[in-house]
């Protein structure tokens, strides 16, 4: 067979049970890092609530002036 990559998490031979990884612990720690790093990916939705709430205060200021 062509050479297996090693464990990316510590880069130990990986076991048939936790491919790619060596054992479920890396897994574990793979799937960490993903979870974490998914948290700074979806911003669009974030920032689309940001604008509205800043509408809201300027209303009752304009109504004054006219
Ligand atoms: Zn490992």
């Amino acid at each position: 067979m062509a050479a297996q990559k090693p464990c990316p998490i510590c880069g130990k031979p990986p076991t048939a049970a936790s491919r790619p990884f060596c054992s479920e612990r890396c897994r574990d720690v793979d799937l960490n890092r993903w979870l974490s790093g998914s948290y700074a990916i979806p911003a669009s939705d974030t920032e689309a609530d940001d604008d509205e709430e800043l509408l809201p205060p300027s209303a009752p200021g304009a109504r004054r002036s006219s």
